[in-house]
């Protein structure tokens, strides 16, 4: 009995030494954290030495463009449960969904819980999923999307777990709001997507680190980069031979083997590639080739899947190599927009009121509304209207809010607009008072989900104005794809420079289908892959352009008084 009381009292100043001596992340880490596969036991970064420097920034921002698997993450989450623990500070996590967040909640978090009891003990209510109580201090975890406002929640330390899956307005709130703040530590983590988007965008604010290690052949610094750090063996994906390509120094050439990385990355450090970045806003990149569970074989099977799958190729680029990566054609380009330029000018004369023209009009509205004019011409056959319609833009513009009902009905009649569609959103009234102005020529519009191809469902809102909807991405495709070879569009020579910017700013890329609650385990799984428009900027004049597009299918149905079906 009495060995045993001084057993546990010995234990607890051991405990309390070491409680004492737990002033670093990384320390504090090693101490409390108990993991479980693929590495079981005390929290180690043996298997990802990147991380341990990682844990002890005391940088206010701190940005990792990641490969998957890259045990990045964790640094998040044992960074969370530090301050919370040592620094007593409330913790605000956040995730893209709200389902992200608590399914977070229930596997990762309670997870590090059930397998390490100093955790546990340090938390005092764990029974709200998206709310943790330790001691007097909150771990809030909250989804970016829907109408979790971020803003609301007092926090100066904020980790946002894969960054280009949020929804970006409230990133860019988040990281506004504690801008102001003294103290603040922000982690922003995710494997990256596209440039300049995202993480990327965050990235490149950054001093942008790379892990340097010591050649154990050559003893010179150096890193991983793909491909001069591979040794590609094999031809093609099914080829057998791809499992003997080997990783080499790119100093020295010698190879360097997969199995020992733990004892020559030991020593690595991170190292600065943006000399003159701000050092309170560090940026660490890391790719798979430093993985110690993906082998080059593997690497080099993922590059050989690439090949005439875009898909495949973004996949390889995003969670392999860590960068951003653009398909060929998943934007408007600069060229793209310069070849469609043409010598009439937004001052030609207006068209005479009864004409035959055919002419349309699209306004995505806001504080600012933008506007496009566009004039069909019909030169080849094709039972899709707008595939057999070439563009052409006779005039761009925007006016302010203040001008909302009086600009729009000049420009309905200055152009004798056959139909004009305009966003639903955010002012449904102004715009359905509009359209009774024009009845017949005027539709309100809104993006869906859920409608297939490029069909149009019409149908009359509470108010009686008539609703189109649209799948977001069929239509942007078809308004953007117009741009590019053979180019079906062309612009006045005096369009604006800003409709020109908002047109390159969409971005087509691929995301995992968010259907129901089973999301997530679709996702593990390989769900379906749809494609999606992202923005790198703002792109009101692309989506004015979309509505003019939309626009004209409906003047069709209305003047030959047929099913709009059979104009798609
Ligand atoms: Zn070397």
């Amino acid at each position: 009995m009495v060995s045993n009381l001084i057993n546990a009292l010995r234990q607890s100043i051991v405990d309390g030494l070491t409680d004492r001596s737990l002033t670093s992340c990384s320390r504090w880490a090693a101490n409390r954290r108990v993991m479980g596969e693929p590495f079981p036991g005390p929290y180690s970064w043996t298997y990802h030495p990147w991380v341990r420097e990682m844990h002890d920034s005391g940088a206010s921002f701190n940005y990792a463009m990641k490969s998957a698997q890259a045990g990045v993450t964790e640094v998040a989450i044992n960074r969370a449960l530090y301050v919370l623990d040592r620094l007593r500070r409330d913790v605000l996590y956040v995730l893209p969904t709200a389902l992200n967040a608590s399914d977070f909640s229930k596997a990762r978090f309670a997870t590090a819980l059930a397998l390490s009891p100093k955790l546990a003990e340090i938390f005092t209510d764990t029974n709200t999923i998206n709310l943790k109580q330790a001691g007097a201090n909150t771990l809030y975890i909250r989804g970016s999307r829907g109408d979790s406002n971020l803003k609301s929640i007092p926090v100066s330390e904020l980790f946002l777990d894969e960054v280009d899956e949020m929804d970006q307005k409230q990133i860019w709130l988040a990281l506004e709001r504690l801008s102001g703040q003294v103290h603040k530590h922000v982690w922003g983590i995710s494997t990256p997507t596209i440039p300049n988007y995202g993480i990327h965008k965050l990235f490149l604010t950054s001093t942008q680190e790379h892990f340097v290690f010591k050649c154990p052949c050559c003893s010179r610094w150096t890193e991983f980069v793909w491909p001069d750090c591979v040794e590609i063996i094999g031809e093609h994906v099914a080829d057998v031979r791809c499992h003997e390509s080997f990783l080499k120094c790119k100093e020295c050439k010698h190879r360097l083997v997969h199995e020992s990385k733990p004892d020559w990355l030991a020593t690595g450090i991170w190292h600065a590639t943006a000399k003159n970045a701000n050092p309170d806003i560090r940026g660490f990149y890391i790719n798979q080739l430093y993985s110690f569970t993906v082998t080059p074989g593997e690497l080099v099977a993922a590059y050989f899947r690439g090949f005439g799958d875009e898909l495949a190729n973004k996949e390889f680029h995003n969670s392999k190599l860590g960068v951003p990566f653009i398909g060929d054609g998943a934007k408007v380009t600069d060229e793209d927009l310069q070849a469609c330029i043409r010598n009439h000018t937004k001052d030609d004369p207006r068209p005479e009121i009864g004409g035959q023209r055919i002419i349309t009009m699209g306004v995505d509205q806001g504080k600012w509304s933008y506007v496009e004019i566009c004039e069909w011409f019909f030169d080849r056959y094709s039972q899709d209207l707008n595939v057999a319609a070439m563009a052409k833009v006779l005039w761009e513009g925007k006016f302010y809010e203040d001008e909302w009902d009086q600009r729009l009905d000049e420009l309905m009649r200055e152009w004798q607009v056959l139909a004009c569609v305009i966003d639903a959103d955010p002012w449904p009234m102004e715009a359905r008072r509009f359209a009774k102005r024009f009845p017949g020529y005027v539709w309100l519009c809104r993006y869906r989900r859920g409608v297939t191809a490029k069909e149009i469902s019409i149908t009359d809102d509470d108010d009686g104005a008539p609703l189109a909807t649209v799948d977001r991405t069929n239509w942007l495709s078809a308004s953007l794809g117009r741009f590019r070879q053979p180019r079906r569009i062309i612009l006045p020579r005096d369009v604006s420079h800003e409709y020109l910017e908002h047109l390159k700013a969409p971005v087509r890329t691929y995301e995992r289908e968010k259907k129901d609650a089973k999301k997530d385990q679709q996702a593990k799984s390989g769900g379906n892959v749809v494609a999606t428009f992202v923005s790198t900027g703002p792109d009101h004049f692309a989506h004015a352009r979309t509505y003019a597009e939309i626009a004209l299918p409906l003047v069709a149905a209305r003047e030959t008084n047929q099913d709009i079906k059979s104009f798609l």
